[in-house]
């Protein structure tokens, strides 16, 4: 696909997960942990001979799989940024024009504001998404320490930085593991551990 957009002059190329929903449903197509470390290892090794004619945007992975790059194949990486957008560079808008940061978010926009103050017919865009609860809507109903039961984001550099892991997730959870991103922390310190 690389290859497809230089030679074709792509210039920006998005490399989405794959969400086993609709059609995709019931299909046993995620990539392993091991398939995808090949697919981050194929995308390194041409990255650095295409990065000055296309963007590549791999939103499959989180941002710590440039730190793995780096560290463990000693290749580039293209920036890697992740996660939920809501209210801030994602919204939803319902069939009466109404707008949310999220659509999980419906009902808890609703018990603050009324339907006439975000409807997009009455309101000019960014009057609505100036206002608070479009502002990190998490954090305003769960609290700043919302991430601290996301594991292993709670020590990691990237966590609000570049890395926005789904909060809906963790809602009524005690504790949130990101498994990937442990193997990629732990494939880190068992390098570290070598140079030792
Ligand atoms: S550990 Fe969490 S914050 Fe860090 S890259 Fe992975 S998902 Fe993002």
């Amino acid at each position: 696909m690389i290859d497809f957009c230089v030679e074709t002059g792509v210039e920006e190329l998005n490399l989405l997960e794959y969400i086993p929903r609709g059609n995709a449903k019931d299909k046993d197509l995620v990539l392993s942990f091991e398939e995808e470390l090949e697919v981050v290892k194929e995308i390194a090794k041409k990255y650095s001979q295409v990065k000055d004619v296309l963007n590549i945007n791999p939103r499959f992975v989180r941002p710590l799989v440039q730190d793995y790059c780096k560290q463990c194949l000693g290749l580039d990486f293209p920036d890697v940024v992740h996660g939920c957008g809501a209210g801030t560079f994602f919204g939803f808008i319902n069939n009466k024009g109404e707008l949310y940061p999220c659509d999980w978010y419906v009902s808890i926009v609703l018990s603050e504001y009324s339907g006439e103050q975000i409807n997009l017919t009455i309101r000019p865009f960014y009057d609505i998404w100036k206002e608070k609860i479009f502002d990190n809507p998490y954090e305003l109903t769960e609290g700043s320490e919302f991430y601290q039961k996301y594991k292993p984001c709670n020590k990691c550099k990237y966590l609000k930085n570049k890395c926005y892991p789904c909060p809906v997730f963790g809602i009524n959870k005690e504790e949130i593991k990101i498994k990937k991103c442990n193997n990629y922390f732990d494939l880190g310190r068992d390098i570290k551990k070598d140079e030792k």
